[in-house]
């Protein structure tokens, strides 16, 4: 079956084909970020409009991409929620007008099983069961994954996500928008021990995070820093940088082992924007040698947001016989928040 999935919870346009026997065929992606660079942040109203304006060429291109056409499409999947409702409605729509046209089922999918899965289209990619760390702009959780929608939750941020935590910090230092790239270049140029910044729950026992304090530590360094020398040299910027860079990944490698440890899996998995961070790459890959496990991460350009992953959970909720496919009524609704758990196979209802 081939399926095209539609992504539009936030600020990237994303549109992609899956097949359930060969994978991903091809995807698209337009990111919103030069636009919403000027306001610091994403502009809601301004995100959902961009979606209209994109969603169509992209189907268009991904369709050329493959070489098929729309009467090749077997079923539709599009990102249901979590989001900002005015984007999310733009890809339900399409997706659901879609679909209602060519008589065809339409699947909810939850965008963070979307972030969850997209490791299993790296090369080699992991085999359940295995614990994943989604470290996300809007989330931070470790997870027990034993197979396409069985879910445990087994910790998460009681505050701030670490892309949140990433972003917030880069954005005290002066670093422009989304400050998670911008703050891990600059820190590849730093000394990580110049600064000595807290580990927030680092020994908290549990699996649980907490990063708004290292914000506070950083912005507190920042304004005694300015006081003593009025602006911050490029040398102590960087360090800063490297030292916030160093705390966030200190404590998401620590809770990921003990992660490993507390389940006895040897397979870690991890997804999200900050999975794209060459310094928690390198880290997880060397701890996790040192534990005779193995680590996967999603190919770079399928971190952060994209029509691809939903696309692929489409295709993997369809083997795993986890979707309904006799095309509905397509009535539909968006959910700006939605728990993970109640996409999970032993969850009472199913999404609407
Ligand atoms: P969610 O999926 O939780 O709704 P989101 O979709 O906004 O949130 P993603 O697109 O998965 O999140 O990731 C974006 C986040 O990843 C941003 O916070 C960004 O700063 C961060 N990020 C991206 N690249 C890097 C990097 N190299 N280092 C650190 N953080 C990064
Ligand atoms: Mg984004
Ligand atoms: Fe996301």
């Amino acid at each position: 079956m081939i399926i095209i999935g539609f992504e539009s919870s936030c600020d990237e346009t994303g549109v992609a084909l899956a097949c359930t026997e060969k994978g991903l065929l091809a995807h698209a992606l337009h990111s919103q970020i030069a636009m919403h660079r000027e306001y610091g942040g994403v502009v809601p109203e301004l995100a959902s409009r961009d979606h209209i304006r994109r969603i169509l060429p992209l189907t268009r291109q991904v369709l050329e991409q493959a070489g098929l056409g729309m009467a090749d499409i077997n079923a539709v999947a599009y990102t249901a929620g979590p989001g900002l409702a005015g984007a999310l409605l733009v890809g339900a729509s399409v997706a659901q007008s879609f679909a209602w046209a060519r008589g065809l089922p339409a699947i909810p999918i939850h965008h963070l099983e979307g972030h969850l899965l997209s490791p299993l289209l790296a090369d080699p990619a992991p085999e359940f069961p295995f614990v994943a760390l989604l470290v996300s702009g809007g989330h931070t959780q470790l997870m027990r994954v034993d197979g396409v929608g069985t879910y445990e939750l087994l910790g998460e941020t009681l505050d701030d996500a670490a892309g949140e935590a990433f972003d917030k910090t880069a954005k005290l230092m002066g670093l422009g928008y989304p400050g998670g790239p911008a703050l891990s270049r600059l820190a590849e140029q730093g000394d990580a021990t110049a600064f000595d910044l807290p580990r927030p729950m680092m020994h908290s026992g549990d699996l649980d995070f907490s990063f708004s304090g290292l914000k506070t530590a950083v912005l507190t360094r920042l304004k005694a820093l300015e006081k003593e020398t009025g602006t911050l040299s490029d040398r102590q910027r960087a360090d800063l940088a490297a030292a916030t860079e160093a705390a966030i990944v200190d404590v998401l490698s620590s809770k990921a082992i003990k992660a490993m440890k507390q389940t006895g899996l040897k397979r870690l998995v991890v997804a999200g924007g900050v999975g794209a961070n060459r310094h928690l790459r390198a880290h997880l890959l060397k701890a996790m040698a040192r534990l005779n496990g193995q680590v996967f991460f999603p190919p770079l350009d399928l971190c952060t947001d994209n029509g691809a992953m939903i696309a692929y959970a489409g295709a993997l909720r369809i083997k795993a016989g986890l979707a309904v496919l006799d095309g509905g009524n397509h009535a539909f609704t968006v959910k700006p928040r939605w728990d993970l758990q109640d996409v999970c196979v032993s969850a009472a209802s199913t999404p609407a």
